[in-house]
């Protein structure tokens, strides 16, 4: 018997879903497959799973709910064990190397990849009576794979006479790549439709598209929060950077002071009617043709009345409780210049023309991040109503596109941005690159400014950038990136015939193929006959692949930490991999990171392994900061490496029996023979990278020979690829080397290959 707070309770009623319960409920019970489709925030992550704990699907065995994200999985255990008045060990949450989960917990949230993990070891999912696969729409590659294996997995149960249930739910976008793959399910599933009260929200391109999309977005909020009325303002930047650069930026404009009492500042002050709401962009996507005079005339009729407004309806200071701010106080309100990518410029002239409003405006914005990595209790400031007097105003990342809804938004800010991981399937080279969204995630967010009433939307671009640059939906993750450690999982679950899967949509055969090379290159795979006669041979997992299988990381370096376990090198490795997998650790002082002892021997590697192990003493003594900065160390990824140190080598004393290392915050430097072993384990691990020296004689007459200096041939590639600027090895040049990435660099016109981290 669940008992909840009546205030839950009257939360819940508002929502949708909560009138479908019965008819869900029984579509549940009547079928192994159901596919709820709802618009986001319509209840369906914090509801369904108590309408099957309700329903005792949690008595003997336990509710499963996979999210593609950890801000999700954290966040959604903890509303979900508040509303039904549970404790966190009934209601948990696990994901890679964190979670609360005991033994008796009914209701288990977890990443997907977790749950994938579960199925290696317990195919049936034995545990579960009630599998959810929640945001399916988001496509991410475990929940794609989550999906191919549950569909057989369900009939399997049933045939053992103790059947499972999955319930896909998804926004409602394209359903019908689940619904109508007949490789997937024979039968389509039945779809119920969670239609939401979801109120207009007009849509406002900008005119133009302007690059410096941070200033556009940062404009666009002041003209919001200083001229229309009431209603949380939600802006989608594209990573936490730029999160944190816009919420310094706004807080600084319109800084909250605990020291003052809002309460009594009327705030309906601005009292523009929607029609105002267009601000300076056109609504839809009808661009304006008003003439100039007409135009003009509205300007200064609205300029007036707003004087008037504002004449009127000065805020009321508790002046018996109010302080000057000092001069700390205030620089606490100043930018800070630690982003490098320095969008805004201050003294921009056309933000000059905002200052008069920012000035005269003395409603504070509640400003609030919202990022993957913000840590939880932070996280859930998003969903607490802001303080009396001020205006919510949350910058957020894509994660508040669908996985968390804010409440009492009415005005989206769309930089139309996003970030985007962009692989070349040819040489492996990746990128993280800035893009537009889907169209259909630009509609995503808007959407979110139509929950409480009507609302705006305002893109900051335009109409032709959404019809020509906007795809209407980008590919799943499992057909644009490199699969290798898919494919390894899949053939340790005994999965031979990877391109037989029943994906939801397939990659490429190709892809699928080129990975398994690899994968053989690297020794994890090798081939077997078939059991079956006709077959051809098959592809199994060596007795090397099942111990890297086991690691949480990328083939080539769980088989360096696999085969590190032998040679006792353990701590080196773990210190090596978890510093080549953070990106940047150094920021160009090469000079700073002379050749001694062995670290020629172990190239870049050894020089990063050689910072990391400096860099640690530094910590230990308190003396981080000042010597990332002399060294050119980033002090962040220092701290990352730092964590993933620790949680790989818990998670290895956990998973390998006997084995019991720790990290040494003074580790000593590899000695020779150790650096040498330490060279067998990079090429190990890298061994299908690698290049070879262009001879200055091989250049064709007429190339200018200054050029391939530092030029290597590499596999089937038939432009040179470099050596990156700061390595070591620029200065002895090997014949052969191999590296960990390969990236493309430079302006279009001189666009130019790099190798990173050569060795
Ligand atoms: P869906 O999964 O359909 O997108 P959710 O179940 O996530 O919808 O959200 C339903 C409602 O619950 C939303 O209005 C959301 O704001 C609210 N909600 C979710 N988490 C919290 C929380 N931690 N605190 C307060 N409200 C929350
Ligand atoms: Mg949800």
């Amino acid at each position: 018997e669940v008992k909840r707070d009546p205030k839950i309770q009257v939360a819940r009623l508002k929502l949708p879903i909560l009138g479908e319960e019965q008819r869900i409920m029984e579509l549940v019970n009547e079928n192994e497959f159901l596919i709820v489709a709802g618009e986001t925030g319509s209840g369906k992550t914090t509801q369904l799973p108590q309408f099957l704990y309700e329903a005792g699907y949690a008595e003997h065995k336990m509710i499963a709910v996979t999210e593609p994200r950890r801000v999700a999985t954290v966040a959604m255990a903890a509303r979900v064990g508040y509303e039904l008045g549970l404790s966190s060990k009934e209601v948990s949450y696990l994901m890679r190397f964190e979670g609360n989960a005991t033994k008796d917990t009914k209701i288990k949230f977890m990443t997907d990849g977790v749950l994938l993990k579960e199925i290696q070891s317990d195919f049936l999912l034995s545990k579960y009576s009630v599998v959810i696969i929640d945001e399916a729409h988001e496509r991410s590659v475990y929940t794609d794979i989550l999906l191919g294996l549950l569909s057989r997995i369900v009939p399997l149960r049933r045939k053992r006479g103790n059947p499972l249930r999955l319930i896909i739910m998804s926004a409602t976008l394209r359903v019908e790549d689940f619904t109508e793959n007949t490789r997937l399910f024979k039968e389509p599933p039945p779809v119920i439709k969670i239609d939401s009260r979801q109120f207009p929200v007009t849509v406002h391109f900008n005119k133009h598209t302007y690059s410096d999309y941070l200033k556009e977005a940062y404009k666009k909020t002041v003209k919001i929060h200083t001229r229309l009325p009431e209603g949380g303002i939600l802006i989608f930047v594209t990573g936490q950077q730029e999160v944190n650069y816009l919420v310094r930026k706004l807080k600084a404009s319109f800084p909250y002071r605990k020291d003052v009492d809002y309460s009594k500042l009327i705030t309906k002050t601005k009292t523009a009617s929607d029609a105002d709401a267009a601000l300076d962009s056109e609504p839809d996507d009808i661009e304006s043709d008003d003439d100039e005079v007409e135009k003009e005339m509205k300007r200064a009729r609205k300029a007036r009345r707003k004087a008037k407004q504002k004449a009127k309806t000065l805020p009321k200071i508790n002046l018996d409780d109010y302080d000057m701010p000092d001069d700390d106080g205030q620089a606490d309100l100043v930018d800070g210049d630690d982003d490098s990518d320095g969008h805004l410029s201050d003294s921009d002239a056309e933000e000059d023309t905002l200052a008069p409003a920012i000035k005269s405006c003395r409603q504070p914005l509640w400003v609030l991040p919202l990022y993957s990595m913000l840590n939880s209790a932070k996280q859930a400031r998003v969903f607490a109503a802001a303080p009396p007097g001020a205006r919510l105003c949350v910058v957020s990342t894509d994660v508040a596109e669908t996985s968390l809804t804010i409440p009492a938004v009415k005005y989206v800010v769309d930089t139309g941005k996003k970030k985007m991981r962009v692989y070349d399937h040819v040489t492996g080279a990746s990128a993280w690159r800035i893009v537009w969204t889907s169209q259909a995630s630009a509609d995503q967010r808007s959407g979110r400014a139509g929950r409480v009433s009507s609302g705006h939307a305002y893109r900051l671009y335009s109409t032709a950038v959404f019809q020509h640059d906007c795809p209407p939906h980008y590919q799943p993750d499992v057909c644009r990136r490199p699969v290798d450690d898919l494919v390894l999982t899949m053939h340790a679950m005994g999965i031979d015939k990877v391109v037989n899967f029943p994906f939801p949509t397939a990659p490429d055969r190709l892809q699928l193929r080129l990975a398994e090379k690899r994968l053989e290159t690297l020794g994890i795979l090798e081939k077997a006959e078939s059991k079956r006669k006709d077959e051809d041979d098959v592809l199994k997992v060596t007795p090397l692949g099942k111990a890297v299988s086991a690691f949480p990381l990328l083939p080539r370096y769980g088989k360096m930490l696999a085969l590190s376990h032998q040679q006792n090198l353990l701590p080196y490795t773990i210190a090596l991999v978890s510093a080549l997998t953070v990106p940047e650790v150094m920021s160009g002082k090469a000079d700073c990171w002379p050749a001694t002892g062995n670290t020629l021997l172990l190239g870049d590697p050894g020089v990063l392994l050689r910072a990391v192990g400096a860099a640690e003493y530094a910590y230990v003594n308190g003396e981080e900061e000042l010597f990332c900065a002399k060294y050119g160390l980033r002090e962040k990824a220092i701290k990352e490496i730092r964590k993933l140190r620790k949680q790989l080598t818990s998670e290895i004393n956990l998973s390998i029996a006997g084995v019991d290392v720790s990290v040494d915050p003074s580790m000593q430097p590899p000695s020779d023979s150790q650096a040498r072993l330490l060279r067998q384990l990079l090429l190990s691990g890298l061994g299908d990278q690698v290049a070879r020296k262009i001879a200055l004689d091989e250049v064709k007459e007429g190339e200018d020979k200054r050029k391939f200096k530092y030029a290597y041939h590499c596999g089937n590639l038939e432009e040179p690829v470099h050596l990156h600027s700061e390595s070591i090895l620029r200065k002895s040049i090997p014949e052969w080397v191999v590296y960990q990435e390969l990236y493309e660099t430079g302006a279009e016109d001189r666009r130019k290959m790099v190798m990173r981290n050569v060795a």
